[in-house]
């Protein structure tokens, strides 16, 4: 639907990294000023099967600063389908700027309480809708998901990097790099939620026979938890853009670099070791900040 030549593959090196190891980040959030990210990838194919089954309307899930609902409300206007979010809580008497984007674009948003809000199978009674709708689960997690995220590492030559480093949120994200990079790669996830050990077998289950690279996932860079930002990162995340240029987001690719440096400092990377990280966008949901906490 749109050209991919705004992506870069940047070098770059801190103060923090020793000489011995080498680091690009894979600038996905430059795609495009709404839909950054990995968050287009694991769209584009469910978009597809929704128009080649002949529906008219995308229904998927998330919370207020979702940047899931804020990607699938500006995709599918672009693609023409029409668009339902069903968002976790009670409606908010101030829409967040999430939301707020995501009405612009023509999203229908439907509040269910919390305690509902897991009843998500019903869509039909929550929606009102007929059967002519496509669901896409909360965060893009499935296996068409997956698959379009594959397309990631091919945008680059990127087959020199022994570790390909991604925050993880689902998962979905994390199962196509592994289905996707070389047997001599080591892909790992940065889980930023506390607690995630059942992410283990979602991820497996939607591994390929084929994946042949190495995987980790690790629990121990959440930073407190889902959404707990603390000064550190904040001032982590001004440190990094001074150095690099890089923006970074509070929720997942801050603590995505933060986690980075801190496995720096442990020395889990081997003299010599090429690591790409992933920049899986994000950075809308920075506007909930404080104006002036961020430098950029
Ligand atoms: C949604 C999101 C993730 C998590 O992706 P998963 O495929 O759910 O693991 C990572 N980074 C950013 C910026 C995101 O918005």
């Amino acid at each position: 639907m749109f050209s991919y030549s705004n992506i870069t593959l940047q070098s770059f090196r801190t103060s923090w990294m020793p000489a011995s190891i080498s680091a690009a980040m894979l600038r996905l959030d430059l795609l495009h000023p709404e839909i950054s990210g990995n968050k287009w990838f694991k769209l584009k194919h469910n978009l597809e099967a929704a128009k080649a089954a002949g529906k008219d309307t995308i229904v998927t899930f998330g919370g207020a600063y979702s940047n899931h609902i804020a990607a699938t409300a500006v995709a599918c206007n672009i693609a023409g389908l029409k668009s339902v979010g069903i968002i976790r809580g009670e409606r908010a008497p101030v829409l967040s700027h999430t939301l707020i984007q995501a009405q612009e674009n023509g999203m229908h948003l439907i509040f269910v309480p919390r305690t509902d809000y897991h009843s998500k199978a019903d869509t039909t009674r929550i929606t009102g809708l007929t059967d002519n709708y496509y669901v896409i689960p909360e965060g893009g997690h499935n296996a068409l998901g997956a698959l379009g995220c594959e397309e990631i590492l091919s945008l680059f030559p990127t087959g020199d990097f022994t570790h390909i480093l991604c925050a993880t949120g689902t998962g979905t994200t994390l199962a196509g790099l592994i289905n996707s990079a070389l047997p001599q790669q080591h892909v790992m996830g940065v889980a930023v939620l506390k607690g995630a050990q059942y992410l283990e077998k979602e991820i497996t289950d939607l591994l390929k026979p084929t994946a042949s690279a190495t995987w980790e996932l690790l629990h121990d860079y959440h930073g407190g938890g889902y959404a707990k930002i603390s000064p550190g990162l904040i001032d982590f995340m001004n440190h990094l853009y001074a150095e690099t240029a890089i923006p970074t987001d509070i929720i997942y690719t801050g603590k995505l670099v933060m986690a980075f440096r801190e496995m720096l400092q442990q020395q889990a990377f081997p003299a010599g070791s090429k690591v790409l990280l992933i920049h899986t966008g994000g950075l809308q949901g920075n506007l909930s900040q404080t104006p002036g906490v961020l430098s950029f």
